[in-house]
This record gives structure tokens, sequence and C-alpha cells, in this order.
């Protein structure tokens, strides 16, 4: 009997690698942040020296190989400057998966552009330069291509795309920190590429962002952007010193990183890539053992990455798999045999309860407007979210154990898959 009817779990009373991860050296480093006395980059350092958000912003570059790196306060932050560097505001038409977390589309909206949804493949989530070619009007000027939970954007045909139509591209790597195509980490093929560090992804902060880019110009708009006009001193500061200075050139707003928060990424940030290495080869494991169930696979990888970065395993799964169980059914079923969350893609942006522009007055008469004309069907979206399963990147990072059990559960929930559509029903 499953677990979900009343019948013994899978798995009970063993805990699941736990998220976020730290030890005394994450404990070290936030101390000394403390006791610095320099809790922001607004504030001077009584011994001097650079702010570890500026530290971060260079170490997160180079982990990224890319030539500059801006740390913010989130990702939405990031994308909202991302967007501003690039002259994007009202009147302007950015191309949007419709299959992401909410703030790639308001991100659009804060900077008075009309967010345009798209379809995306029903078997990655991701957008594709099909999808991308089709959207594109002559108020289009940029594209927010989202890397999606364990897979990455077709990013040498979507750049092909904004190549020739002169777009703006913006890769939001989120859910992809240190994903590598052909040898290049994403967020370095488009002009910017924005990143997540909030406490669920696999760099985490708690609350967190950054943006990487090779364009020094657009670097130096983004610092004015994230801190109110201001950039950087030449030179590390003095004791005493601030080490803002006032620039001016474009006018920004407040979206710096607190020095704790750089103390806690600092220290992530040295961890991510052996949890990479131990996330790659559970989910190899699995991969494996999803292939022996029949009707069970996992989410494609474009050729060229050669290094993945998995912030949700996804499970994917043929149509009829689970009988008639709808996906709801299916995810609450595998979750009562685990004891942790199995769960299916948030539903598309089209159907989102948190999009919803008409409830602020600056978005509603343009939102109107672009509603219009907006595409009202995502049958690759609404496919991929009632064919996958999600599970979070610390399952993987565990043992072989863990691994066993996810598909032991998934065994059990498909041979017992019409007691979730029969159950209650009399005979
Ligand atoms: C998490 C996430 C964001 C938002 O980041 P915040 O730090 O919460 O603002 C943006 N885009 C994607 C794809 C995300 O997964």
């Amino acid at each position: 009997m499953l677990a979900i009817h009343g019948g013994t779990p899978v798995r009970s009373g063993v805990p699941w690698p736990r998220w976020p991860r730290y030890d005394e050296r994450t404990e070290h480093e936030l101390l000394a942040a403390l006791r610095s006395q320099r809790w922001s980059v607004s504030w001077y350092s009584p011994r001097g020296g650079k702010s570890r958000e500026r530290v971060f912003g260079e170490a997160f570059a180079r982990y990224n190989g890319a030539a500059y790196g801006v740390s913010v306060d989130h990702g939405s932050g990031a994308l909202v400057i991302a967007l501003e560097a690039l002259g994007i505001g009202p009147g302007d038409e950015v191309v949007v998966p419709a299959m992401t977390w909410v703030a790639p589309a308001t991100a659009v909206l804060r900077v008075g552009a009309i967010p345009v949804l798209v379809d995306v493949d029903p078997e990655t989530g991701c957008v594709t330069a099909d999808h991308v070619r089709e959207a594109i009007t002559p108020r289009t000027t940029a594209v927010i291509a989202v890397h999606l939970a364990c897979t990455a954007v077709q990013l040498d045909s979507i750049l092909a795309v904004t190549g020739i139509a002169g777009l703006a591209l913006i890769e939001d790597c989120s859910q992809a920190h240190g994903t590598r195509w052909a040898g290049r980490a994403v967020g370095t093929f488009g002009d910017i590429g924005v990143f997540s560090l909030g406490a669920a992804k696999t760099l985490a902060g708690g609350e967190g962002g950054a943006a990487v880019t090779d364009d020094e110009d657009l670097y130096r708009r983004m610092l004015m952007l994230r801190a109110d006009s201001r950039g950087y001193t030449e030179h590390a500061p003095q004791p005493g010193e601030y080490e803002l200075v006032e620039l001016g050139e474009v006018m920004g707003g407040n979206y710096c990183m607190s020095e704790l928060t750089a103390a806690v990424l600092l220290d992530q940030l040295s961890r991510l890539d052996d949890q990479h290495l131990r996330r790659e080869q559970r989910a190899e494991e699995l991969e494996a053992g999803l292939h022996a169930i029949p009707g069970l696979g996992s989410i494609p990888v474009p050729g060229p990455v050669d290094r993945r970065a998995i912030y949700e395993y996804g499970i994917r799964f043929a149509p009829d798999t689970f009988g008639s169980a709808d996906i709801e059914q299916v995810a609450a079923a595998v979750t009562a045999e685990l004891g942790t969350r199995v769960y299916p893609p948030r539903p598309s942006l089209h159907r989102s309860a948190l999009l919803r522009p008409r409830t602020k007055p600056r978005f509603a008469h343009f939102w109107d407007e672009a509603a219009a004309t907006a595409r009202r069907e995502f049958p690759g979206a609404d496919h991929y979210r009632e064919h996958t399963l999600l599970v979070h990147h610390s399952v993987l990072l565990g043992e072989r154990a863990e691994v066993e059990d996810l598909l032991e559960a998934l065994g059990k929930v498909r041979s017992e898959s019409k007691s979730l559509t029969t159950k209650g029903e009399s005979p």
C-alpha cells in the first residue's frame, strides 16, 4: 500500500542531507565580517581594504571566466540593473520564457518595459530559438534566456537569432551557477549573466545576487545602478575612507549586497565545485536507475554542455506512466514515500498567481495594451509541467542510498498508481 494511503513509506526516520550547509569555517568568516564593523559597502572600514562584496564580485567573475562581476541584493535586482544597463525601458518588449520563476517577468515590468511570454521546449522547459524568433516585433530589444533546473538553453541557436535581430541577451543563470557550455561558463555568452544567490540556490547567501559581463561599460553602469549612482574608488580604501565615490553618470537605486552576506558567499563559493561533482555522481546513478523503469527518464541536456549545475533534478515521464493520476497526485504520493519534497514545476507564467501587473497602478495601463496581443496558449510549458517531477539539489548531496530510495519510491508509486485515482471511489 502506498504511504499516502497509510502504507509503510519507503523511507522514514532517516534524515535527508541538510541545506544550506556550513561549518566552523563559515562561522569564522561571518564572525570576521561582523567584528570588522564594516557591514555595508556604503560604510567605511576602520581597517581599510576592499569590501567583501567587491571581493566576492571579483571572485565570482573569476569563477565564471568573466571580466567583471557585480554583487547585488537579489537575483531580481540583478535582472533589473542588467535591463537598465542595457538601456531597456518604456516602449521596449523583452522576450521572457513562460516556464520560470516570476522574477524575469516582473523585472521587465519594473523598468517600464513589456515582458512578452513565449512557450518553451516540452522536454527541457527552456526557451528555444524558434520561440524567440516567433515573438520578435519591431519593439523587441532583448531576450532573457533562463537555464532551467538541471539543463541549459540551446545557446548556439539562441545567439544566432539574437545576433541576426540585433537583440541584447541576458542569461538568467539563477539555476545554473557554473554550468559550462563548450568549456565556458553560461552567463558569459550573452551581454550579461545574472544569478540569484538565494537560500535555495546551489550558491546560497540567504538573500543575494550577482551579474557578470565582459563589457566594461555595462559593468560601470551596473555598479552605479546598484549603488545609487556610485562606483568604487580605484584603489582599495585607506582606513576610515569610503570605498564608494559619487559618479552620477547614471541614476541608480540601492541594490547592494550586505557585507555579512558576502562573507557567507565567499565561503560557499569555495565549496561549490566539490558539491557539483558530488551531485553529478548521484545524478548519473539516478539516471541509470530511471532508464530501467518503464516510462521514466531524465531531462535532456544539450551536447555542448560539458559540466552542468543541478539546481533541481528533473525526472521526466511519458504520458500514462502513472495511469490517469495527475502530476499533483503523483508528486504527493512520491513525497509521502520519501519524506522529502518531490514536486512539479511551477505553473507556466501565463497562469501564475504571482504575475499580476494589474495590481500595481504603474503597470496596469501598459499591461492591458500588452495583453491584447499576448499569446494565450503555451502547450510546451504545460506539457513540461504535467510530465516532470523535481527534487531539490540537496537530495543529491547524500550517498547512493538516497538515490536508491528515490528510485524505489518512483517504482512503487508507478506500480500502484491505479490506487491514486480509484481510492475512495465505490466499486
Ligand atoms: C531564484 C530565481 C530568481 C530570483 O532570484 P531572487 O534572488 O529570489 O530575487 C530569478 N530567476 C530565476 C530563474 C530563479 O530561479
